[in-house]
């Protein structure tokens, strides 16, 4: 099922929303002073993909940076117009997949072949 526009936008605030998220935590964590809306998306929103202070992305573990890193990268796609197409088959990822994984760029055939690969 082709990705709605609709349905776009609410996965892209949900990619915002993860991205505030662990922004905030890693925020927290090192005790920075950044001040923070309620709601903390405002703050956070406004930062570009790929502006992120150095000492934020030091004090990232592997996970959170590599969740970023797909997110920034699914905002990219979302502004290219190219967001729920898999990048190695350029099929559609599909509405149900994106909304447990906004941020995935492989369908669910070239993840679980990935995934094969790099267990074999
Ligand atoms: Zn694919």
């Amino acid at each position: 099922m082709k990705l709605t526009k609709a349905s776009e936008e609410k996965l892209k605030k949900r990619l915002l929303d993860t991205r505030s998220e662990i922004l905030s935590e890693v925020n927290h964590n090192t005790e920075t002073t950044m001040e923070m809306g309620n709601d903390g998306v405002q703050d956070i929103g406004d930062v570009s993909a790929n502006t992120y202070n150095r000492q934020i992305l030091l004090s990232l573990n592997d996970g959170q940076r590599t969740i970023l890193a797909d997110i920034d990268e699914a905002l990219d796609r979302i502004k290219d117009g190219e967001y729920g197409i898999c990048i190695e088959c350029e099929d559609e990822i599909g509405t149900k997949r994106l909304e447990v994984r906004p941020q995935a760029k492989y369908c669910i055939d070239c993840k679980t072949e990935i995934e094969k690969g790099s267990k074999a």
